[in-house]
């Protein structure tokens, strides 16, 4: 039982119209007693009322009006808590934060709000995470996936599992112990539990690189020589998806990723400054550039002007893309062309599967092929196979103690099959457990518990 109490603004910091602060902990009636003259104890639990907010102990120095709640321990966080809603903006919220510290509130950290709601057992660190996720979703079917584990589809997954090899465990134990009064499991009824148990692990983790995209989006890279149309196919895909979800900072100072739309799924462009300030690149610069987003993009999508002679830039960066993912763009369609598709795949020297799309971005005119690429794109991701109802993992903790866990299974399966004795297994079964366990948080450190909420925002 954690005794301090907690607090914080919920709401992002600006200017907006209402802001929410949280007051969770055992004290957090008490306190926030302190600065309004409502009676709180009198409050019913999970109710709005409108209240004033003075200074810690003094009614006369209001600070804002709004509305109080008060939520018995079937709060969120398991806690007694208290909601405040005030007027928006930094000096009115800032004002009641400063009013509950100054009467024994202690700021919350990032995601303190949702480790304690774990720590009650309110949720379990799958969902925990899934909190987040749906803070961050970048799309639809992403913020889908987010709800899928926050309502609980992956602890159900991932429970089923570790009831399965429970019941290998016990059947084990009790042959051990009781061997005259169990009937010894069959062998092959216990391979085929175990082998359902590893099909189960193994279609979470066929999950991860949905998941992923989901999550991320697909980190497209466009590349190709100066003038052949990077900037205008950039503008285009903005443009006709019209959704530019968020521009942020990337790792490197000069990088910026831009996500488009792209049916419910994102499309993560990877350094868009680097194409629009192509004018005052030095060519090096630019091949040096797609050299690095090349290794780590999911898709390439390289442009060549049908309209002009390929040179020997372009098949330098067509084979920076072999054996890469990639979409060739043969861009300036609208002009006469001097290459047909297969021409061109054979002097760029690619393989006659990698798929051409024609497309013409000219700044004045009309603009063709960004439908055909988004097709293209949608067939080559699979993205019509991605199911609204299922779960996929995507964080790396869930695809690691899975990985463990399979192989422990392999071995589980093997050691069946080769005859070794059953309680020979049994650590086998253990570790299997162990890592299910640790997924959801009930075999876990506090070292990787802390890891998971380190990415929370604070008010969570
Ligand atoms: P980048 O250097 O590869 O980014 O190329 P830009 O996007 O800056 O385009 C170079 C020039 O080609 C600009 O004058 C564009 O208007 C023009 N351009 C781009 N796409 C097309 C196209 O499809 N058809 C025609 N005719 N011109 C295009």
């Amino acid at each position: 039982m954690n005794t301090d109490t907690i607090t914080a603004i919920a709401t992002p910091i600006g200017v907006g119209g209402i802001a929410v602060l949280r007051v969770s902990g055992e004290n957090s009636v008490l306190i926030t007693q302190k600065i309004t003259t409502i009676n709180l104890n009198n409050l019913e639990s999970h109710k709005l009322t409108f209240a004033a907010f003075h200074q810690p102990n003094n009614p006369n120095d209001i600070i804002d009006e709004g509305l109080v709640t008060v939520m018995s321990t079937s709060s969120f966080t398991g806690e007694l808590t208290v909601e405040i809603n005030c007027h928006g903006g930094y000096m009115a919220t800032n004002a009641i934060l400063s009013a509950l510290i100054e009467s024994g509130a202690r700021l919350a950290e990032p995601g303190e709000f949702t480790r304690r709601a774990f720590i009650n057992g309110k949720i379990d660190l799958t969902r925990a995470e899934a909190i987040s996720d749906i803070i961050h979703a970048t799309s639809d079917l992403g913020l889908k996936n987010a709800a899928n584990s926050a309502a609980g589809k992956l602890s159900e997954k991932i429970n089923n599992i570790r009831r399965k090899a429970m019941e290998l465990a016990s059947t084990i134990a009790a042959e051990a112990d009781f061997p005259e009064e169990v009937d010894e499991l069959d062998n092959l009824e216990f391979i085929s539990l175990a082998k359902s148990i590893q099909i189960s692990i193994k279609d979470l983790l066929n999950g991860f690189k949905t998941g992923k995209i989901l999550r991320e989006g697909i980190g497209t890279v466009i590349v190709g020589k100066p003038n052949v149309g990077k900037s205008s196919l950039l503008n285009a895909l903005l443009r006709e998806e019209r959704a530019i979800v968020t521009n942020f900072a990337g790792t490197t100072r000069d990088t910026i990723e831009e996500f488009v739309n792209l049916r419910g799924v994102s499309l993560r462009l990877i350094d868009t400054a680097g194409i629009r300030d192509s004018a005052d690149t030095v060519e090096k610069l630019g091949i040096e550039r797609s050299v690095s987003h090349l290794e780590t993009a999911d898709l390439a999508l390289f442009v060549v002007d049908i309209s002009g002679e390929l040179t020997s830039e372009d098949l330098e960066i067509a084979k920076l893309c072999r054996n890469k993912n990639v979409i060739l763009i043969a861009n300036k369609s609208d002009l006469p062309a001097i290459y047909t598709h297969s021409t061109l795949r054979d002097k760029l020297g690619l393989t006659q599967d990698i798929e051409i799309i024609s497309t013409s971005t000219p700044s004045t005119g009309d603009i063709l092929g960004i439908s055909e690429l988004e097709d293209c794109i949608f067939d080559k991701f699979k993205l019509g196979e991605i199911s609204t109802d299922n779960v996929y993992i995507f964080r790396e903790r869930h695809r690691e103690t899975l990985l463990r866990a399979n192989i422990s299974t392999t071995r589980l399966i093997e050691g069946s099959e080769n005859g070794i004795p059953r309680d020979l297994l049994f650590v086998d079964l253990e570790e299997i457990l162990s890592c299910l366990g640790e997924i959801v948080g009930l075999t876990i450190q506090e070292e990787i518990i802390d890891e998971v909420f380190a990415n929370f925002c604070v008010g969570k």
